[in-house]
């Protein structure tokens, strides 16, 4: 497909695509540029390839900016990530910063780009590879062939409720508050997230809260169901207590398709699906902004769910694949690519299918695996898909 044909794409909202897409790429520290050394060549690709042109820039976060720019994350690569069609993130973090104050730890510069960049909807997938279902703690035939999206508000909620705070009191003792807070629009529009997914998958929202005991689970309910009704009536809905949710997940992973919650439940939940999955470094997650109405664009960042590894670092043996499936969701949700998604998708299935693992995802004694290091991972990656585009 030729770059004319790309540039007249519209997205689903009518949007206008243009051919070249601004990347901006944040490796981090330990793994993170290891792993996005793999992700970088598989962007090339995509480029000479596929036609999928991408003016790539690279920036420092984390500890690579402390140790060069003085600060987790320096206003001119803020100004980039803000200036950019999507950031991939590697990882931030490490001993050596372990001690530092608040202001100065590396995590600082991913908080402030989720909270400058309005990031306020957290995409995690739970998508378990056949060739992996035996490395999940669940029975095979639980897990195998699972996929499922947990929708998770990043912004809001008990993480950022006033008034919060430890105090003491006069008897001697201390008191802690924590408060959990959401409005309407900030339900409105991470349930809107929710359901245009749905409508791109399985078409089956759960939305998880605790209305039983919380006035926020009440208005969370209520507002989920008001804008399905209103605007998403043909995508199926349930409500489900978030307790009873992580138990499902569990107890029968395979019934779920988009599940969207709040930041704390989710980020517990999210947890919970991910180790259904078997491992950290299989897995990738998108983080999105509002759609700006008048440039029809939103900030988004993708990142594998994994840290910064430090106790592998530097041994050329991390697992790339969780990256450059956060790099298969930003051609999805940013870029509107969802064939060439697919393509990156199918290529990693297959390398798994043919007996190819980093060290994290060996099993013990089968003959027919055979172990590469990240690179390799990357040359078979790339390789697959020159066969596949074939
Ligand atoms: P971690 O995810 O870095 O590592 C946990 C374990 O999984 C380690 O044994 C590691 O070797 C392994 N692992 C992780 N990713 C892997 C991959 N791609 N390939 C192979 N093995 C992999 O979590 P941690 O050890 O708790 O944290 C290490 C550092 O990372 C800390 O400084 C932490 O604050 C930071 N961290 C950063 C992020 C982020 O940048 N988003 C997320 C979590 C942790």
């Amino acid at each position: 497909m030729g770059d004319d044909t790309r540039a007249q794409r519209k997205t689903e909202n009518g949007r206008s695509m243009t051919a070249n897409k601004k990347l901006l790429i944040l490796p981090g520290d330990g793994i993170g540029p290891e792993v996005m050394d793999q992700v970088v060549r598989v962007v090339d690709w995509y480029g000479k390839e596929r036609a999928v042109k991408f003016d790539l820039d690279e920036g420092r976060v984390g500890g690579a900016a402390i140790e060069a720019e003085g600060t987790p994350l320096s206003d001119a690569t803020f100004a980039k990530a803000e200036a950019a069609d999507a950031v991939l993130f590697g990882a931030v973090g490490g001993p050596k910063w372990d001690t530092n104050s608040f202001d100065m730890k590396p995590e600082r510069g991913l908080l402030r780009l989720r909270k400058d960049l309005g990031l306020f909807a957290n995409l995690r997938p739970a998508i378990c590879f056949d060739a992996l279902a035996e490395s999940s703690s669940l029975k095979t035939e639980l897990v195998a062939g699972l996929d499922i999206m947990i929708v998770r508000e990043l912004t809001g909620g008990v993480y950022f409720g006033e008034p919060r705070g430890i105090e003491d009191l006069s008897d001697g003792t201390r008191r802690a508050v924590d408060t959990q807070v959401y409005t309407t629009p900030e339900i409105e529009r991470i349930a809107r997230v929710a359901f245009d997914l749905a409508r791109k998958r399985g078409n089956l929202v759960h939305s998880a809260e605790k209305s039983n005991v919380m006035h926020t689970g009440v208005l969370w309910r209520e507002v989920v169901q008001k804008v399905h009704d209103e605007e998403f009536p043909d995508v199926e809905l349930h409500h489900i207590l978030a307790d009873n949710c992580s138990m499902q997940l569990v107890r029968n992973p395979k019934q779920f398709d988009v599940i969207v919650t709040d930041n704390l439940f989710g980020d517990i939940l999210s947890d919970v699906g991910a180790m259904l999955t078997g491992s950290l470094g299989n897995l990738p997650s998108a983080s999105l902004g509002a759609f700006d109405e008048a440039t029809g664009k939103r900030h988004a960042l993708y990142e594998p769910v994994h840290g910064s590894a430090p106790d592998i670092a530097g041994q050329g043996i991390a697992n790339p694949i969780a990256s450059l499936l956060s790099f298969a969701m930003a051609l999805r949700y940013s870029f509107d690519l969802g064939e060439d998604a697919d393509l990156l998708e199918t290529a990693i299935g297959n390398v798994l299918a043919s007996g190819m693992r980093t060290a994290d995802i060996m099993p013990a004694n089968n003959p027919k695996v055979a172990k590469v290091s990240t690179g390799g991972m990357g040359d078979t990656i790339l390789r697959e898909l020159g066969k596949l585009a074939g």
